[in-house]
């Protein structure tokens, strides 16, 4: 039931045996939370972190599978956030997936975005494009709806050739089937995910291109960066795990992987993570503390020699 393009892929061994940052379909991923799980399984991914988009549903599927093939699922979320002209993305770990708050938070978000969605087909259908809204459910799946969806049904209905004529004509800021999205603050999802008892770390700080942005998300209080991405090049992961030491904070990584078939298919595992990095990230998870914990695991982790590493 895998596709084949998987089986391919995880014929080699994956780079890292941890993998934080990963998409299933119940978000926008094209790899079920099981199948998720089975490919690192057989690329011999050991921890894996189910990171979908505003959506908890994936996960006890996940841990289910884990167990029974031996991988490490930690129970994770990720919420886009604005944040001023840019956005910042948190991740949240070791989440109470059945946290009645954080699924009610997540609920409504994912509610705002269908209205907005529903909003951008109206105005598509003012100008004359008739986009069905039950086809653009169909393509977003079980996965948040938005506009990604909205311009794959502008290609299918043969208005538009590719998915990003539809931003440039009709979707993309100032285009006119634009509808602004609903803002979110990152304190909002921090929130939202310390309530459910989990960790909060900002998912990949270089695109939200500029420190000085980090340090003023980081003084509002999160618990750790996330260094190691696909999109982080070694010197960024490198400044990103000194950025954490410097602040106090704990250091996640991971692929970010859509899955196979994906916009940008990258395979689980692909991204080179420290093994150091799950041995804070548990001992951390099980203290369940705030800082003073952290600068204690801090203290320890200087005397760790493979810490001089990140890279490795
Ligand atoms: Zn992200
Ligand atoms: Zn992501």
């Amino acid at each position: 039931m895998r596709l084949k393009m998987t089986q391919a892929d995880n014929l080699k061994r994956a780079a890292s045996t941890i993998d934080l940052h990963v998409h299933t379909t119940a978000s926008d991923g094209t790899l079920t939370p099981e199948q998720a799980v089975a490919a690192a399984a057989e690329s011999g991914v050991q921890v894996l972190g189910i990171t979908d988009h505003d959506a908890l549903h994936g996960i006890p599927a996940a841990l289910a599978a884990g167990q029974r093939l031996g991988v490490t699922v930690v129970p994770g979320v990720e919420i886009n956030t604005d944040y001023g002209e840019t956005e910042a993305h948190i991740l949240g770990y070791f989440v109470d997936h059945t946290s009645p708050g954080l699924n009610a938070a997540l609920e409504d978000i994912r509610r705002r975005r269908l209205e907005r969605a529903r909003n951008i087909i109206a105005r598509l259908s003012a100008l004359g494009l008739g986009v069905d809204e039950q086809r653009v459910a169909e393509i977003a799946g079980d996965g948040s709806v938005g506009r990604p969806h909205v311009a794959r049904a502008l290609v299918e209905a043969g208005y538009v050739k590719t998915a990003g004529e539809a931003f440039a004509r009709y979707l993309g800021r100032g285009r006119p089937a634009y509808v602004p999205r609903y803002r979110l603050t990152p304190q909002a999802a921090a929130q939202a995910i310390r309530a459910a008892g989990g960790l909060t770390v900002l998912a990949h700080p270089a695109k939200v291109g500029d420190d000085l942005l980090v340090q003023a998300l980081i003084d509002q209080g999160l618990d750790g960066l996330e260094a190691f991405h696909c999109d982080h090049s070694a010197a960024q992961a490198r400044h990103y795990v000194q950025l954490a030491r410097q602040r106090g904070l704990l250091v996640t990584g991971g692929t970010d992987s859509h899955g196979p078939h994906s916009d940008r298919p990258v395979a689980i595992g692909a991204v080179r993570v420290p093994r150091w990095v799950w041995t804070y990230l548990t001992e951390l998870s099980r203290s369940r503390a705030g800082s003073v914990e952290i600068k204690r695991l801090l203290d320890v982790q200087r005397g760790t020699p493979e810490r001089k590493q990140p890279n490795r």
